[in-house]
């Protein structure tokens, strides 16, 4: 088993990932910046080092500074968490070259998937569903790219192979728009990215956002915890996620779930993961995968009772899985709103000391988050300051009990976005359950 781990990330997850080695008995190393001193898991590690200045640049994403800290503190692992490192195979390399564990898949795992490219054509072979599209980076040609828009069939959607956080995409609706599209995109693919590859997939109108969870332990043993709907975003930044995904065809669950078992099997992954979908009129299509923990695990732990940070640990230490898929049970349901300091009109971040703070609490009750009375958000880093989580038998009952705790939350000195939940758990859409990506945008345009 693992002995000490170093944390490289902050506040709610840097917490959560405390909690689950402190259960296991395995010591923590925090490491922050100068702006990150009062962070709740700070407090709370065996060991802190400061890594640098407030900007994220000179802290968190320094490799070397967190290698070295690894290094006075005698850590044998590193936990990313998300966001950040979490994804860059650069890091999990130079974490394995230093004689650490990287607690993640390998870096070829993660280049792999970090390629939209070369991640589809991986998922293909895999038997995982993916959308109609151009099989590879687009060619140069013209007709060649013609020809595959009208196989494919208009609206096509041009993406950034190396893209990531909604950027580096762009809409064709005819073929007038097309040749000028790839090439814009291409252009700001690279400079953005440094990778000017763009591929063309159909354009799906109004699909779900509807994800799978998975865990495998790189031996040959792969699990899934079943799906999470995450349709309510804004900008492509989720804002709340429930767990199972509501009215989901139940033959193409089952054969998407096995598929995303298998794709872990075939890849070698390790780790916890999430295989990201659209799905549209019954079907599944695969967009990304997600090679690290996710803001929105809490939910799929709630109706699973699997500890994610847990397995992942695990695996880390090269221990078998805890659990096998067959004694996976999927009970109850689960939301998950994301608290950010931020204006619930305007979505300006709103910094600064919370002057009173009050969880809320009772059966079915899930608080994540770092914050306290007294505790200053810095203006740095993410605007999410917590996660409330709330479960039950059913999804009525979990809506229900999440208005409720919504009320009992108090953040004062701040803004948050809790008004913004309220409304969206009373939404009567909402409430029905199975909204499109396109719902909270839509909804909020009308008010405007
Ligand atoms: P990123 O890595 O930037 O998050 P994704 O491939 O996950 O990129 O896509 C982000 C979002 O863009 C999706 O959640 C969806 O809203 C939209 N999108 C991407 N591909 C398509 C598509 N083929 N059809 C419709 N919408 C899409």
């Amino acid at each position: 088993m693992l002995t000490k781990v170093l944390i490289a990330n902050r506040g709610e997850i840097a917490l959560r990932i405390l909690r689950a080695c402190k259960e296991l008995g395995i010591k923590t190393v925090a490491v922050h910046s100068t702006a990150d001193r009062d962070l709740k898991h700070v407090k709370l590690a065996d060991e802190a080092v400061c890594i640098g200045p407030a900007s994220s640049t000179d802290s968190y994403l320094n490799i070397p500074a967190i290698i070295s800290a690894a290094e006075v503190t005698h850590a044998d692992a590193i936990h990313p968490g998300y966001g950040f490192l979490a994804e860059r195979a650069d890091f999990a390399e130079q974490i394995e070259n230093s004689g650490f564990t990287f607690i993640g898949p390998t870096a070829d795992v993660i280049r792999l998937m970090g390629d939209k490219v070369s991640a589809i054509e991986a998922m293909k072979e895999a038997g995982v569903p993916t959308v109609p599209g151009s099989d590879g980076p687009v060619p140069k040609d013209e007709a060649q790219c013609k020809t595959i828009a009208q196989r494919i069939g208009y609206p096509v959607i041009i993406k950034a192979a190396a893209g990531g956080g909604g950027r580096g995409m762009r809409v064709v609706h005819n073929e007038a728009e097309l040749m000028s599209s790839i090439e814009v995109t291409q252009t700001e693919a690279k400079s953005a990215f440094g990778d000017g590859t763009v591929y063309m997939e159909k354009f799906l109108t109004n699909p779900r956002h509807v994800e799978i969870q998975v865990i495998s332990d790189g031996q040959g043993s792969a699990i899934h915890l079943g799906d999470r709907d995450c349709s309510l975003q804004r900008r492509h930044q989720k804002v709340l996620e429930e767990a199972p995904a509501p009215g989901i065809d139940e033959e193409a669950r089952a054969k998407v779930q096995a598929a995303c078992v298998k794709a872990c099997i075939d890849i070698n992954y390790r780790g916890a993961g999430t295989f990201e979908f659209l799905y549209e009129a019954g079907h599944f299509y695969f967009i990304e995968m997600n090679t690290r923990v996710q803001v929105e695990h809490p939910v799929s732990e709630m109706v699973t009772g699997v500890d994610i940070i847990k397995e992942q640990l695990l695996v880390a230490s090269g221990q078998p899985l805890s659990i096998s898929q067959d004694q996976i049970v999927i009970s109850g349901h689960a939301f998950e709103c994301r608290i950010n300091a931020e204006d619930s009109k305007t979505f300006m971040p709103s910094p600064g000391r919370i002057t009173q703070f009050h969880p809320p609490g009772g059966l079915g009750v899930r608080w994540d988050s770092h914050i306290y009375s007294g505790y200053s958000v810095p203006p740095y880093y993410d605007s999410m300051i917590g996660k409330l989580i709330t479960f039950a038998p059913s999804r009525a009952e979990a809506l229900a009990r999440m208005n409720s705790a919504l009320d009992e939350l108090v953040v004062a000195g701040i803004k948050t976005n809790v008004d913004l939940q309220k409304e969206l758990v009373n939404d009567e859409g909402f409430k029905k359950g199975g909204v499109n990506i396109h719902y909270l945008e839509h909804k909020l345009a009308e008010e405007q």
